[in-house]
């Protein structure tokens, strides 16, 4: 799904979850991030190519809205990391694996995570098997679930008619 998609369902959850459970408000913002980072953390070796390399800006806005299959400029280092960056925080796998050791340490769930798992889980259902297919179980397998793509106007209208009508409900029951 698209970052701002990502970004409004994580927020809209956090409020509710504010209203109920008494979520504060640093981890209400943390969840949002959390929600955010799987798709902007692949975005880092592409700046700092960009930054000190020999690499340009306009090309993050390239590499956000290439198709399959399209081949960018990129050098060998900037592809790898970019590409392994985007499975590990695409993967149920790892996120699993971050949860427990984190549940372990602070003996109790460390709640801004729901927003990692709210991206990776509407990842898979959002993505097909032509439009990038979703990591979720990397390393094991690059194998992912064949969804609706949600570039496609009729996931797309949908999804922000149904963010418009959840945040008015959260907002006017605030
Ligand atoms: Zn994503």
């Amino acid at each position: 799904m698209d970052i701002a998609a990502h970004a409004l369902w994580a927020g809209a959850g956090a409020i509710w979850a504010r209203r109920h459970r008494q979520l504060d408000r640093r981890s209400a913002w943390l969840l949002v991030g959390m929600a955010l980072a799987p798709d902007l953390v692949q975005l880092l070796p592409l700046l700092a190519w960009s930054v000190a390399g020999e690499g340009r800006l306009p090309m993050l806005l390239a590499y956000s809205l290439a198709a399959p299959g399209e081949v960018l400029p990129l050098p060998p280092w900037v592809q790898a990391l970019t590409h392994h960056l985007h499975c590990v925080m695409h993967s149920a796998l790892v996120a699993g694996a971050v949860t427990a050791v984190l549940a372990l340490w602070l003996r109790r769930l460390w709640i801004p995570l729901l927003g990692w798992w709210s991206h990776v889980l509407i990842d898979v259902l959002t993505h097909s098997a032509e439009f990038f297919p979703s990591p979720v179980f990397y390393p094991l397998t690059y194998w992912g679930f064949d969804g609706l793509a949600w570039n496609t106007p009729w996931v797309m209208v949908p999804n922000y008619l149904l963010l418009g009508l959840t945040w008015w409900w959260v907002l006017r029951r605030r």
